[in-house]
Formats: structure tokens, C-alpha cells, sequence
């Protein structure tokens, strides 16, 4: 049923609740707008991926593997402590309390700014029209001033392996398992499979990671990647790279290697291959506007996809990553506000929640080199670390890649424990210009994983603390 022909007239309509969207109507609001905040679940789509069944989840899942790991270590430290077994149904009580906590404050916020959320799946119908349509199938039509899209994005599915929420999982069913599976199958060594499957393992799981390239994180540089292919190794995680899944029957999926067939017999299967924007229901055509072949939407600096419709977060180019799509949010709102802005950061820090952790943030050598900058890499081995030692860290650095014309720093990348705190300094050194010496002269505190950027720095100019200048380049 059709209900409401005649479209209302709002002011600025928000669509999606997540990360980019949640942010966004709260920073209209601040700018006096009336915001209309439209997602798919209504008042408890907010939130989005990131908070109901991405970052938040997958990070409370994390922290009690890492704890469990730490558990089964620690006769090493001369601790006589012993893992009872791993309770999966109190964990998702716990998470869900996590994660409730979090999108009730974020709801609170939307109210106290007079954000009004509405519940449905919305469709533009023409450059300031969208219809959109309720679970009861109805259909309601708005007319607005301003729209910001931020409807994310969604996992993709293999085409012989479709999810099923029961045996073939995508990430989040993954993180609502209510029992530990013995064994497990992780199609796919990006960070989100790498992040579930090295958690379970530590939980107990026998997994099994499958990557059709030639290996785990593949977008990223491979001395960071190596540390943590050890650590697979350690937690007995079985690595098929160059192998595809392509089905799975009688408790057995088929993987197809560059030595032929196998079969690995697995109580649960994973897919964790990648994600797809949003942005094939939207009515994009009514508009005059096509996503690329991804679906990801080209913006302009504003976020602008026409006078009045701007896109933010995973629908977007650029890391599909939470603090991207907040951040761009603010530049969306703002820009529909008649505020003259652009997204325009130094540095997207990334990070993999993997073990040992992998941070990374501005150039690689090699993208400093193809950018014609003369750079130096400058690595300080966490080995070296007082603070590593006594977490029993031994695998990782840090290393900085500074310009030799001015010697700014452009790039940090760290592999080793809170490598994912640790580079918000080095974000804030490239966002700010800071030099070496900049670095070298800021105190870091004694004994911190931190002080990594003083001697890296150090070593830069020239003058090493706790290392040789053989480690320059
Ligand atoms: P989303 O969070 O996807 O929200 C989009 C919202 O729009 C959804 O609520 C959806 O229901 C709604 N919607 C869609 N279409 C419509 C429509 N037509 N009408 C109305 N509503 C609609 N990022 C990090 O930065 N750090 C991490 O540690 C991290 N971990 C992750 C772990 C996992 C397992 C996953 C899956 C993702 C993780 N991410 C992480 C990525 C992060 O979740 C996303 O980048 C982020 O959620 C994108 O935000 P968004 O606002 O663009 O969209």
C-alpha cells in the first residue's frame, strides 16, 4: 500500500544510522538544521555496521581471546592460572551489554539534538524527492533540502557458499556465535577474517584460513605482515593461500589449491571476502548518478555528489574504516550548511586487530618513492623495548618514513602490542608536519611502547639511543 502521496517537506534527511550517518545528523543538528535520520532498522539501526556488528563486537570478541591467550601463557610468567573453558553464551551477554550501552548513549545524543528517526528503506526519487518504504510496506514520500548518504555497506557472498546464518557465516553471525565450533573455516585473510579467525583460534577453535592470493593482508606491506604470519603459525592456524573455497557438503568444504582438490571438514565456514557499498537500491538512476563497478560512489572534496546530495563512509572511496566515515561526515554536514570545507586528511590511520597488531598510517617507502619524494625509513625493532620485554613482546617495530628535504615525517607504521593507540601519535606528527626532531624532542614517557617513536626519531637524525645506525636507511 501506497500511503501519503503528496511527499512532506524536511529540511536535511540523513540516510543510514552508522558511523557516517549517526555523525552526521548530529553535526546538522548542531549547525540549527532540522535532521531526519532515516535507516533501514529504525531507532535500532544506530549505530550502523560499525557499532551493532563490526568494529565493537569484533573488538569485545578480541579483548577475551587475547585474554584467554594470556590465560594459557602464564606459566611463563610464573602464574599457575588455567583456562576452565570458554563460556560463548555469557560473552554474548557481555557483548551485547557493550554494545547496547554504546548505541543507547548514541540515541540519547540523536534525541537531546532533536534528530527525529525514521524507520525504512529509503529511495531517491528525484534530486530532492525519496520515497521510503516500511517493513509493513508502505510507503511514505519526503521532500528535502539536503540529503547525506550513508547507507554502508554489506559483506559479499560467494556463489557457492551462500550464507546461511547456520553453518556458512558472514562476520557478523560469526561474532554472534553462541558455542565455540571446534573447527572453523576463514575464507578470506583480510583484516576482518584474519581478526575473527586468530580470535577463535585462542578461544579454542581449530581454524583454517583460506586466501586466494598469495597471502594474509594482502593490500598491505609485507614486513608488517610477517610478525603476524608467525604468530599463525603459533596458534596453530592452518594457512591456504593461493586456494579458493567453492563449496560445502557433508561437513566438508571444498578448496581448490595450486596442488589440486582437498576437502577440509569444518563445523562452520566463515566468509569474510570483502563488502559491497550500498548503493544499487538507492535510485541513484532517478538522479543521473552510477556508482563504478564496485559500487563506490566518486565525491568531490566537500563530499558532494550534486548541489544538494552529498555520500559518505563505505559507499565512498577510500578505506572502508569507521573513522573515515565520521570524519567525512562532519565535512558533509557542514558543506550542505553553506560552511566552505573539504576532507582533506594527511594520514587515514588503519589498523588490523590481528596478533601481534598492525598499524599504518601516510606513505610506504615505496609509495614515497613512487610519489618522487626522497624519503628515509628509519625502523626502531621492538625487541629493543623495555616495556616490550616485560609483555613478553619480542616481534614487531615501528618505523617512521620522514621526507629528507624537510625531514617531515609521512608515513608511521607500527607491528607490535597497541600498535593500534600507538599511531595516533604518528597521525597527529604527519596531520601537524612534524619533523624528526620534533619527535626526537618530545618527551615519551619511561617505560612506554611510545618511546619507539623517540628512538626511531633519534636514529633519524643521526644520533641513536638504544640501537646502531646500521638500522638507517
Ligand atoms: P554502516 O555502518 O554500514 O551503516 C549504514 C546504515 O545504513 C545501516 O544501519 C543500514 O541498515 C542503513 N541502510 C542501508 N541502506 C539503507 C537505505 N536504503 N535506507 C535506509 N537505511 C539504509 N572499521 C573501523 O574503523 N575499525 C574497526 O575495527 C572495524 N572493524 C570491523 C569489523 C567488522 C566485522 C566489520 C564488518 C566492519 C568493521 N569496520 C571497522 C568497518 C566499519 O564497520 C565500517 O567502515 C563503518 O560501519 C561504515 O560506516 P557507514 O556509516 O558508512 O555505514
Amino acid at each position: 500500500m501506497v500511503v501519503g502521496q503528496v511527499a512532506y517537506a524536511t529540511d536535511l534527511v540523513v540516510v543510514g544510522a552508522g558511523p557516517g550517518g549517526y555523525v552526521a545528523a548530529l553535526r546538522g543538528a548542531q549547525l540549527g538544521r532540522k535532521v531526519t535520520l532515516v535507516d533501514r532498522d529504525g531507532a535500532e539501526g544506530v549505530g550502523g555496521v560499525c557499532l551493532r556488528v563490526g568494529c565493537i563486537p569484533s573488538k569485545a570478541l578480541i579483548e577475551v581471546a587475547d585474554l584467554a591467550a594470556r590465560v594459557n601463557d602464564a606459566s611463563t610468567f610464573g602464574l599457575k592460572a588455567k583456562l576452565g573453558g570458554v563460556d560463548m553464551a555469557q560473552f554474548q551477554t557481555w557483548k551485547s551489554t557493550v554494545v547496547g550501552g554504546l548505541t543507547d548513549g548514541v540515541r540519547k545524543l540523536l534525541g537531546q539534538a532533536g534528530v527525529e528517526i525514521t524507520a525504512g528503506e529509503l529511495r531517491l526519487t528525484k534530486p530532492d524527492e525519496a520515497v521510503i518504504h516500511t517493513s509493513d510496506e508502505q510507503a511514505k514520500f519526503v521532500k528535502f533540502k539536503d540529503i547525506i548518504l550513508a547507507t554502508g555497506s554489506r559483506p559479499i557472498e560467494l556463489a557457492g557458499l551462500p550464507f546461511d546464518g547456520k553453518t556458512i557465516l558472514d562476520s557478523s553471525d560469526a561474532l554472534d556465535l553462541g558455542d565455540l565450533p571446534n573447527t572453523v573455516a576463514v575464507i578470506g585473510a583480510g583484516y576482518i577474517g584474519l581478526e575473527i579467525g586468530i580470535a577463535l583460534a585462542k578461544l579454542g577453535s581449530k581454524v583454517t584460513l583460506i586466501e586466494a592470493l598469495s597471502g594474509i593482508l594482502p593490500t598491505m606491506d609485507r614486513r608488517l605482515v610477517r610478525p603476524v604470519e608467525a604468530r599463525l603459525k603459533e596458534l596453530g592456524i592452518e594457512l591456504h593461500t593461493e586456494s579458493r573455497a567453492t563449496s560445502f557438503a557433508n561437513g566438508a568444504l571444498a578448496v581448490e589449491t595450486a596442488k589440486g582438490g582437498q576437502a577440509v571438514t569444518v563445523d562452520k565456514v566463515i566468509v569474510a571476502v570483502g563488502r559491497r557499498p550500498n548503493t544499487d537500491d538507492l535510485g541513484l538512476d532517478m538522479i543521473g548518478i552510477s556508482p563504478d563497478e564496485s559500487g563506490v560512489l566518486k565525491v568531490a572534496a566537500d563530499r558532494r555528489l550534486a548541489p544538494h546530495i552529498t555520500a559518505i563512509g563505505d559507499i565512498t572511496a577510500g578505506p572502508a574504516l569507521a573513522h573515515k566515515a565520521s570524519a567525512e561526515a562532519v565535512v558533509a554536514a557542514e558543506a550542505l550548511s553553506g560552511k566552505q570545507t573539504a576532507f582533506q586528511p594527511a594520514a587515514i590511520p588503519a589498523v588490523v586487530f590481528c596478533d601481534p597488531e598492525v598499524a599504518t598510517a601516510g606513505l610506504s617507502a615505496e609509495q614515497a618513492a613512487a610519489e618522487a619524494i626522497d624519503a628515509q625509513t628509519v625502523t626502531f625493532q621492538l625487541a629493543a623495548s623495555g616495556r616490550a620485554a616485560t609483555l613478553n613482546a619480542h616481534h614487531g617495530f615501528l618505523q617512521l618514513i620522514a621526507d629528507r628535504a624537510n625531514d617531515a615525517v609521512i608515513g608511521v607504521h607500527i607491528v607490535g602490542p597497541h600498535a593500534s593507540e600507538l599511531i595516533a601519535e604518528g597521525v597527529l606528527a604527519i596531520e601537524l608536519g612534524a619533523s624528526l626532531e620534533d619527535v626526537a624532542l618530545t618527551i615519551h614517557t619511561h617505560p612506554t611502547l611510545s618511546e619507539q617513536y623517540g628512538e626511531a626519531s633519534h636514529l633519524g637524525l643521526g644520533q641513536p639511543i638504544h640501537m646502531s645506525l646500521v638500522s638507517r636507511r
